[in-house]
């Protein structure tokens, strides 16, 4: 028996959550006895290769079988699952690394950078809603209370999720997470977690265990937990902030030279590949329909919705896509929707792009970008988001840099799945529709 097995039999674990990351963001996998670990960590639990979200496997033969091989490192009691215990799987097919598993994607972008002596941290900011669906079938918040004009902050609705935050803060805490931070966001019923940053691998799989358990605990308490971007018009959507430092060792490489500077030269390049690349990294970091109503120019319904809409890098500015901080930058561009892993290898490659072509860029932006006309965000030349799934679709499609570091497999079928989103959404017939049409004309 392996010590990882004797540990975990020691710890009461009886049965394995083997589990993997679908092209969409989703937690997928399986239960495994714990007396076969040694097979979930040789050669992986075996599962229909099609049956999986953007594989693009065939039916028959040797290359229709997905293995998720576990990563002994990952390995962790579910105290929320008494006597089980996650296990995050790498996907391979016919004994190799399978090309398009979004978490092997992320290594290979991570390989790229280790071959420079560099390793990415990331802290991942989850925001999200907890959500009921009323007897006709209307979402609401689950805190039919919680309507404050302003609920930032709000320390009238946080004490009534209290039982769910705490839970959520001790699971996390158990399986090994450093929680900072939990508060009432923007919109009514949506809410944010912070965990520490870590190394990119780490909190992505940090990411994915937060929402296995957020999904788990708010079910209990017969709520939904949406990662849906953008669920009510009139209110602010759920971001998915990244803060990104890149490291030689123990030597942050983006801590600044320069007195009243937030980055060093290489730090900015990379922040001048995101924001050249920021196009194809939306249909990564924003790859719903809905993402959209979330990163949108000019007036929202509810004000100010602090998600970015211009292509601009600003010390400390929140209106801005990239937001620099001294040694770091807070990428603001993911939302709630977006795959972790996914998002982060397009963010290296964008970054590195912007490094080996030793990109400027531009002036920091000190202003309120919110405030100012559109006229004048072209007057300054300040390129815009797309504005829908199908505009980023097509800038990724163009974008060769981002296209390879998905890899072929992986680019084409996720572009060919969220081509298919579009289109049905696009062709579908809305209430909106209904109502403003129908007697019209
Ligand atoms: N909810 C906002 C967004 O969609 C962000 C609010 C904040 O800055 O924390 O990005
Ligand atoms: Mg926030």
């Amino acid at each position: 028996m392996s010590d990882l097995q004797q540990r975990l039999q020691q710890a009461g674990v009886h049965t394995l959550l083997v589990q993997f990351t679908d092209v969409h963001g989703c937690a997928k996998g399986k239960l495994v006895p714990l007396a076969h670990l040694g097979e979930v960590l040789r050669s992986g639990a075996g599962f229909a290769g099609p049956s999986i979200w953007g594989t693009g496997l065939p039916r028959s033969g040797p290359r229709s079988e997905y293995y998720a091989r576990g990563d002994a490192s990952t390995a962790q009691p579910l105290p929320w699952m008494p006597g089980v215990a996650r296990i995050v799987g790498n996907g391979f097919v016919d004994g190799q690394p399978f090309d398009a598993c979004p978490r092997q994607v992320l290594q290979r972008a991570l390989a790229r950078l280790a071959a420079r002596g560099w390793t990415l941290r990331t802290g991942i900011e989850p925001e999200f809603f907890l959500l009921k669906r009323s007897q006709a079938g209307v979402w609401l918040p689950a805190d039919e209370h919680d309507r404050l004009d302003k609920p930032s902050y709000d320390l009238k609705s946080l004490p009534r999720q209290l039982g769910f935050l705490h839970a959520l803060h001790q699971a996390l805490a158990a399986a090994g997470m450093d929680v900072l931070q939990l508060d009432h966001e923007d919109a009514h019923g949506q809410y944010e977690v912070n965990f520490s940053f870590d190394e990119a691998l780490r909190s992505c799989d940090h990411l994915m265990l937060f929402k296995l358990v957020a999904h788990h605990l708010a079910e209990e308490r017969g709520m939904v937990f949406s990662m849906m971007p953008k669920p009510f018009a009139d209110q602010p959507g759920s971001g998915l902030h990244f803060h990104v430092s890149l490291w030689a060792g123990e030597r942050c490489v983006f801590d600044p030279e320069t007195p009243g500077a937030n980055l060093s030269p290489l730090g900015r390049q990379f922040v001048a590949g995101v924001l050249a690349h920021a196009g194809a990294l939306c249909a990564l970091a924003a790859p719903t329909v809905n993402s959209y109503k979330r990163l949108t120019v000019g007036e929202s319904l509810s004000g100010t919705t602090w998600a970015p809409a211009y292509v601009a890098q600003g010390p400390n500015n929140r209106t801005a896509l990239v937001r620099t901080l001294p040694g770091r930058f807070e990428w603001r561009l993911p939302d709630a929707s977006a795959n972790p892993y996914l998002a982060t290898a397009a963010l290296v490659a964008a970054g590195l792009d912007g490094i080996d072509r030793q990109l400027d860029p531009g002036p920091d932006c000190t202003d309120d970008l919110f405030d100012w006309p559109l006229a004048r965000i072209r007057e300054q030349g300040i390129a815009l988001l797309p504005q829908s799934l199908e505009q980023a679709l097509e800038a990724l499609q163009a974008d060769a840099v981002i296209c390879a570091a998905l890899g072929e497999t992986l680019a084409s079928e996720f572009i060919r799945l969220k081509r298919a989103e579009w289109t049905e959404y696009a062709r579908h017939v809305s209430g909106w529709e209904l109502a403003r049409y129908a007697a019209a004309f």
